[in-house]
């Protein structure tokens, strides 16, 4: 056999590998890109300020500044409220739209213990609608006497 002879072949199998490597390189790239928040995309902001519309001020606010505003905020506890553009002061938070009346609230506004995203007008949440498909028949008390009853609702 001729060394000379295997050298294209080499450089062939050289050059499919760094294809292969170039290649992989660019698929894990887009296998760990990050969720890309739209440009246009916008996030119910609610002022729970009293004195501000009786705390029923509600706007849309950018979704990638108010994302900014939170990662600004990260170490803390919790995330301060951001400056209402109406009253100027900060308390206005996130707020979500109810899918069956169109009343804007915040999470956890119909009370501790409740699913927070219970409309605190028309009662629906769509958490409470989801688990109730997952458990179709709900135990009742007086059809399980022998196990005891653990009442979290109190
Ligand atoms: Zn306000
Ligand atoms: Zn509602």
């Amino acid at each position: 056999m001729d060394a000379a002879k295997k050298k294209p072949v080499m450089i062939g199998i050289i050059v499919v590998c760094f294809g292969a490597a170039a290649f992989i390189t660019f698929r894990g790239r887009g296998g760990v890109k990050p969720v890309v928040i739209p440009e246009d995309a916008t996030v119910w902001m609610k002022c729970v300020n009293l004195k501000c519309n009786g705390g029923n001020t509600v706007y849309e606010m950018n979704l990638r500044e108010y994302r900014a505003f939170q990662d600004e905020h990260v170490a803390d506890d919790t995330t301060p409220g951001l400056i209402c553009p109406k009253c100027g002061k900060p308390s206005a938070f996130e707020a979500m739209k109810c899918p069956k009346c169109g009343n804007i609230f915040v999470a956890g506004e119909s009370g501790r213990g409740d699913f927070p995203d219970r409309c605190p007008k028309c009662k629906y949440s769509a958490r409470e609608e989801a688990k109730g498909k997952d458990q179709p028949d709900k135990p009742s008390k007086e059809n399980k006497p022998s196990k005891p009853v653990v009442d979290e609702l109190e």
